[in-house]
């Protein structure tokens, strides 16, 4: 189909998670003029629906980018490099179980490795799906084969990404080694998994009591939203993902006419964590290889010129 390399998104999900994770240790150790919480900022339709419906909580927003924006970034930059091309030359393509990635690409800030697009194109699963079929392959008679490496190995939390609370879970699992030094049973906050619209839950990391919330499907981050205005709730650490389930149920993934399947593919994701080798995203040996010989740490110059944006640097269409 004309694809000279595939890799994993979960990659850059680890990715994500050792900035975001890092990002929110930060506002934990100097809190000083911090706004709590701090929300995930990896699903762009929550992001417009947050600037467009909840302009006063953008400040709040996690500026890292999501997965597919950063692997996007690494790609034209670190990958280039290793493949010793002009980065102009490469053009990316995602494919996501998203219709609001299709905006996101759009946005005209996320240039940051070589000024053009950091992803060219977002496709849907569902748009996949048909090219596949158009192309008459028949995937079944395919030959197994890996990922393109150095960007194509993941670790369970970078997986569970795509299940309601994944994202809190995988953020909270490195989030207790970047504090403590040490790993923590990899099952230690599950309190967050589940189809529950709007979930809530306390852990202690250190001595710290941290409270989180987990919503997913815009109705209970609307509820959630206005909860925290009225001063009802108040929490640390907030996961929200537009649509319900968690991009399980995505809008861009296949379509199966009176059935809801959100639930079940993100079983199967928490399955696939379960008996994954590594369950951390710091354990990642490919992302430990990109931070050791180009990043840095997280946070670091080049981490935030790449991996972070501006969540104020676009404008709504509708935005004076
Ligand atoms: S929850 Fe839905 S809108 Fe958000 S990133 Fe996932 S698929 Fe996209």
């Amino acid at each position: 189909m004309g694809f000279d390399y595939v890799f994993d998104t979960d990659f850059s999900a680890d990715l994500t998670i050792m900035e975001e994770g890092s990002e929110l240790v930060e506002h934990l150790k100097h809190p000083e003029g911090v706004k709590f919480p701090m929300f995930t900022s990896c699903c762009p339709g929550w992001v417009r629906y947050c600037k467009a419906r909840h302009p006063r909580f953008t400040d709040q927003l996690s500026t890292s980018k999501s997965p597919g924006q950063m692997f996007g970034a690494i790609a034209k930059s670190y990958y280039a490099e290793l493949l010793g091309v002009d980065p102009h030359r490469i053009f990316c393509v995602e494919i996501m179980p998203c219709l609001a990635k299709k905006s996101e690409v759009g946005i005209p800030v996320m240039n940051d490795a070589c000024g053009d697009p950091d992803v060219d194109v977002s496709l849907t699963v569902r748009e996949v799906d048909r090219m596949i079929r158009a192309e008459h392959i028949d995937v079944f008679s395919l030959a197994e084969s890996d990922f393109d490496q150095p960007l194509g190995t993941a670790t369970g939390a970078g997986v569970i990404f795509g299940a309601t609370g994944g994202v809190m879970e995988a953020a909270l699992r490195s989030a207790y080694y970047l504090v403590t030094g040490e790993n923590c049973d990899a099952d230690a906050f599950k309190d967050v998994r589940g189809l529950d619209g709007w979930k809530e839950a306390s852990f202690d990391i250190a001595g710290t009591t941290l409270h989180v919330a987990v919503a997913s499907g815009l109705g209970n981050a609307s509820r959630l939203l206005n909860a925290l205005e009225t001063g009802e709730v108040s929490y640390d650490f907030v996961e929200i993902m537009a649509c319900p389930g968690g991009c399980s149920g995505g809008g861009g993934l296949p379509i199966h006419d009176g059935e809801e399947l959100a639930g079940v593919r993100g079983d199967v994701l928490w399955g696939l964590d379960r008996t994954a080798k590594l369950r951390r995203s710091h354990e990642n040996p490919a992302i430990q290889a990109v931070y050791r010989d180009y990043l840095g740490t997280p946070l670091s110059e080049r981490a935030e010129k790449l991996l972070h944006t501006d969540q104020h640097a676009w404008k709504m269409p509708r935005e004076a």
